[in-house]
């Protein structure tokens, strides 16, 4: 039934181009855009505050149709932190909606607020910089982090806790010393930290923040920073200044920060506001009137329209800056179509070439609404070279499939052949084009921690076997080629176990108690190696360009496979005209003779040690500890 919107015509007649969507702000007086192209009438709401429900009306503007299925109004005077909504007549009932464009919000994001955003600028947002530029995404380092997460337990030491502005808080530690939250990120070695949404979403109820948890995966207001993350989710202000504080504390601190952006679905299909501003028309629907739910969400973005796709691609931009984001992780990119991607990363890249992208390319079944989109999975990943998938493979092959989570993977005991390791190892998938288009991990916030699902399929296996296990996957994750990933506290042996004592493989909606990083673990000798393992792991990455090539023929060259090894043994070779690096991997749970190449060989990684500095000088015979990386480099 909403076919037409998809149609030439309807495109032709009601595309509009311009950058004033929205309320813009200035001192005397401020602009309204919206686009409303099958409404009869629109008015703005003008309210004392933001809260629904409020019987606090200012007064109502009447809005003028415009070019473009647009209408516009001008409203005299300062209106800085008025609050607003449009009433829309459309298809014969009238609608209360917030504004699409709005920039900020009121509690729960129900009504929007007139903002001069150059007053949410914390101090010295003007000399903010990106803290970390590279040419090759495989120069980066991606730790993924729900903000919450990092602060919701007393352990912490943090004060702000499960808020933005935690997340800004250095100098925190245990009363034994260990660095926590910030301190202890800024200490593990990553570039980027990867933030699960921070848009305005929609299943906690900002009034009861501490009532409720959730990832985020539920947007509401695509534009605006989520008020349960705030101090003071009632004042429209508060949430986009302590953000942007906290970005700019993160950059202070040397790390970049990425936005997982959830433009393929929407939290109520006819909640949202350009649902209701305009029916349906940001959401697929088979021409029958029933949904695309390919995102299992119920229902699908539908990108390929004219508007819907001018509003994503405004929307990462307003990102990148408003706020100075450095990064975009798409959830489900795959439902998304080529051309809306393409256009997101040349107009972003155009003022921030240091931006980067990446998303879940997984192929899933919608209803396109119009014929021969592409959509942006990873088998188009030649369409977006500038792009980077997840890459399930390794995932599935060292750690074990998400799908069957007592299955064993390459770490926890399973065979798997040595040359599809190797290609794990050198990033080279069917459909990548490049390392820059593979992000290697094995553990997200989906499906079981590294450390659970090595549990489920070890059930008899002690914690410091685990530990093991979990030390190996990292070598082989941190040391590939590609683009390194992980969740928080997998340096920490992250376990997400219920009051039952069964590991939760999906805690999207699970207490603080499972889903917060539990700081007081750092005083164990396990956890405390593994952390140190893995700054290590980082330090000699930095340090050797051979783990980071971002050129595929490069690292065909010099990665290679070595024969006649031993048969527990997976042993790569990385050569240039600079080095020689062995990497041996052996997930057999007795150590193993290996005989190394000719020559004197410094040894960086063995048993639960890695460094960027050398541990001992070697040649002839080594042994490789039972579940165990090692990593020696040829003395000149
Ligand atoms: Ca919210």
């Amino acid at each position: 039934m909403y076919a037409e919107y998809s149609s030439e015509e309807f495109e032709k007649k009601y595309t509009y181009h311009g950058k004033d969507l929205g309320a813009i702000w200035s001192p005397e007086k401020t602009d309204f855009r919206l686009w409303a192209p099958t409404a009869q009438n629109v008015q703005i709401c003008f309210y004392h505050s933001g809260t629904a429900g409020e019987n606090d009306l200012i007064r109502r503007l009447s809005m003028t149709p415009d070019q473009q299925g647009t209408w516009i109004a001008t409203a005299e005077g300062d209106l800085n932190g008025i609050y607003y909504n449009y009433l829309v007549d459309v298809n014969g009932s009238t609608v209360e909606a917030c504004d699409p464009y709005a920039v900020a919000v009121g509690v729960n994001g129900n009504r929007a607020m007139v903002c001069n955003l150059k007053s949410t600028d914390p101090e010295g947002w003007e000399q903010d910089r990106p803290p970390v530029i590279s040419d090759n995404y495989t120069d980066y380092v991606i730790y993924e982090l729900h903000v919450r997460d990092l602060s919701s337990l007393a352990s912490s030491g943090i004060t702000n806790r499960g808020k933005f502005l935690g997340l800004a808080e250095t100098g925190t530690s245990l009363k034994s010393g260990e660095p926590t939250g910030l301190s202890h990120i800024k200490e593990l070695g990553v570039t980027h930290i990867h933030l699960l949404p921070v848009f305005d979403y929609g299943s906690v109820d900002e009034a009861h923040p501490g009532k409720e948890y959730n990832w985020g995966y539920d947007p509401v207001n695509f534009n605006v920073p989520e008020g349960s993350y705030s101090t003071d989710p009632f004042d429209g202000f508060t949430r986009v200044r302590e953000m942007k504080q906290m970005v700019h504390t993160l950059h202070q601190n040397g790390l970049g920060v990425i936005l997982d952006v959830v433009y393929n679905h929407v939290y109520h299909t006819f909640e949202f506001s350009m649902n209701q501003i305009v029916p349906g028309y940001f959401s697929r629907e088979n021409g029958d009137g029933v949904l695309s739910n390919g995102s299992c969400c119920g229902n699908d973005t539908a990108s390929e329209r004219a508007m819907v796709r001018k509003y994503i691609v405004d929307s990462v931009n307003y990102w990148a800056d408003e706020y100075n984001v450095d990064g975009f992780r798409f959830d489900l990119v795959g439902l998304l179509d080529v051309e809306t991607i393409q256009q997101i990363i040349s107009t972003v890249r155009e003022k921030h070439p240091h931006v980067m992208f990446y998303g879940e390319g997984w192929n899933l079944t919608t209803q396109v609404t119009k014929p021969d989109t592409a959509l942006a999975v990873q088998q188009n990943a030649w369409m977006l070279p500038e792009f980077a998938f997840f890459n399930d493979t390794i995932r599935d092959t060292i750690r074990g499939s998400v799908f069957d989570y007592h299955l064993p993977g390459y770490v926890s005991d399973g065979w798997v052949s040595k040359e599809h390791l190797l290609r794990c190892f050198q990033g080279r998938m069917d459909w990548s084009c490049k390392p820059n288009q593979i992000v290697n991990y094995v553990s997200c916030h989906d499906n079981h921690t590294l450390h659970d699902r090595i549990a489920e399929a070890l059930p008899q296996a002690k914690e410091e076997e685990l530990a093991r296990r979990s030390r190996l996957a990292a070598a082989f994750t941190l040391l590939s080629t590609g683009i390194p990933f992980f969740q928080a506290g997998e340096e920490m042996l992250r376990t997400k176990k219920s009051s039952t004592g069964k590991y939760v493989g999906n805690s999207y909606r699970s207490c603080d108690r499972i889903n917060g990083i539990k700081w007081n673990r750092l005083k164990e000798a396990e956890v405390k190696k593994t952390v140190r393992y893995y700054q290590g792991l980082l330090r000699l990455r930095k340090k050797h360009s051979l783990f980071r090539m971002a050129d595929a023929d490069q690292v065909s060259r010099c990665i290679t496979l070595m024969k006649d090894t031993p048969e527990e043994l997976a042993v790569f070779k990385l050569q240039n005209e600079f080095e020689t690096i062995l990497v041996a991997f052996n997930p057999s749970t007795h150590p193993v003779p290996f005989s190394l190449p000719e020559g004197k060989w410094q040894v960086f990684v063995e048993r639960d040690r890695a460094d960027d500095s050398v541990l001992y000088e070697i040649s002839g015979e080594a042994e490789i500890a039972a579940i165990s990386a090692f990593v020696a480099i040829l003395m000149k």
